[in-house]
C-alpha cells in the first residue's frame, strides 16, 4: 500500500532572506533646511526609519530626550566611545555627537530603510565602515541665502551665525564626497528631489504593506 506522507513529512520551506536595508545620510552645513527637509521627508517616507543620535548638546526649546536626541553628559558620551557604542562621532560647534553603531546594524538587519542626519565629519566614518551608504549633501543656493536664513531663524546670536557660515563654507566643500547633492532652493521642489533620490533606491512598498 502506499501511503502519502503526511504534512510533517513536507520539508519546511525556509523564508527568503530578508534584503538589508540601505542606509541614507544626509548631510548640511546649518541653516540650510535640513530639518525642516526632515520633517516633510518623515510625513512623506513613512517606510523610512530615523536614527536618533546621542549628544552632549542641552537641549533647545521644544526638544525631547529620546526624540530629537538622546541628551547625555560628556562623562557618559566618553564611556560610550570607549566602548564602541558610536558607529561615527563628531565634534560640532563645540558639541559631542555620535551615532548608535547597534541600533544602525539592527535597523539593517531586518531590512529597514535609515536615515542618518549627521555632519561631514560622521558622513566619512560611516563610508569606511558602510561602503554602501548613499550619501546626500543639501546645499543653500548661496552663501547669502544661507545668512538670511540663519538670522530669518533667530535661534543663534551674531556670532554664532558668523561661526556657522565659517563652518559652512568649508562643509560645502565636501560635496563633491557625496553621492547626491540637492539645492533647497523652493522648499517643495527640493522635498521632491530628496524622495526622488531615496525611492530610487526602493520604491514605496504597496499600501498597508511593511
Ligand atoms: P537646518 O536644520 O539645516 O539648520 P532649518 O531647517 O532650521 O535648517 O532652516 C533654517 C531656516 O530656513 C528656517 O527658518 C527655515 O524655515 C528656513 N528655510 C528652510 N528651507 C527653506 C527654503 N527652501 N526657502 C526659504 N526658507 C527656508
Ligand atoms: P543640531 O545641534 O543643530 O541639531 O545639529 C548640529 C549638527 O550636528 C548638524 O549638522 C547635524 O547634522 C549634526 N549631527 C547631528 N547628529 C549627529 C551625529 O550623530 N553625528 C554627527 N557626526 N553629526 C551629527
Amino acid at each position: 500500500m502506499i501511503t502519502e506522507p503526511g504534512p510533517r513529512h513536507m520539508p519546511t520551506p525556509t523564508p527568503p532572506p530578508v534584503p538589508r536595508g540601505h542606509l541614507f545620510i544626509i548631510s548640511a552645513p546649518s541653516g540650510a533646511g535640513k530639518s525642516t527637509l526632515g520633517r516633510l521627508l518623515r510625513r512623506r517616507c513613512p517606510e523610512l526609519s530615523y536614527s536618533v543620535s546621542t549628544t552632549t548638546r542641552a537641549p533647545r526649546p521644544g526638544e525631547a530626550d529620546g526624540v530629537d536626541y538622546f541628551f547625555v553628559d560628556a562623562e557618559r558620551f566618553r564611556r560610550g566611545i570607549e566602548a564602541g557604542e558610536w558607529a561615527e562621532w563628531a565634534e560640532v560647534h563645540g558639541n559631542w555627537y555620535g551615532t548608535s553603531r547597534a541600533f544602525i546594524d539592527a535597523s539593517l538587519e531586518r531590512g529597514r530603510d535609515l536615515l542618518l542626519d549627521i555632519d561631514v565629519q560622521g558622513a566619512a566614518q560611516i563610508v569606511e565602515r558602510y561602503p554602501d551608504a548613499v550619501t546626500i549633501f543639501i546645499l543653500p543656493p548661496s552663501l547669502e541665502e544661507l545668512r538670511r536664513r540663519l538670522e530669518g531663524r533667530a535661534t543663534d546670536s551674531p556670532a554664532a551665525i558668523r561661526r556657522r557660515l565659517e563652518v559652512a563654507r568649508e562643509e560645502m566643500a565636501c560635496q563633491g564626497r557625496y553621492r547626491h547633492v540637492v539645492v533647497n532652493d523652493r522648499l517643495a521642489e527640493a522635498l521632491e528631489k530628496l524622495v526622488a533620490v531615496i525611492r530610487a533606491y526602493r520604491p514605496p512598498s504597496p499600501a498597508g504593506e511593511e
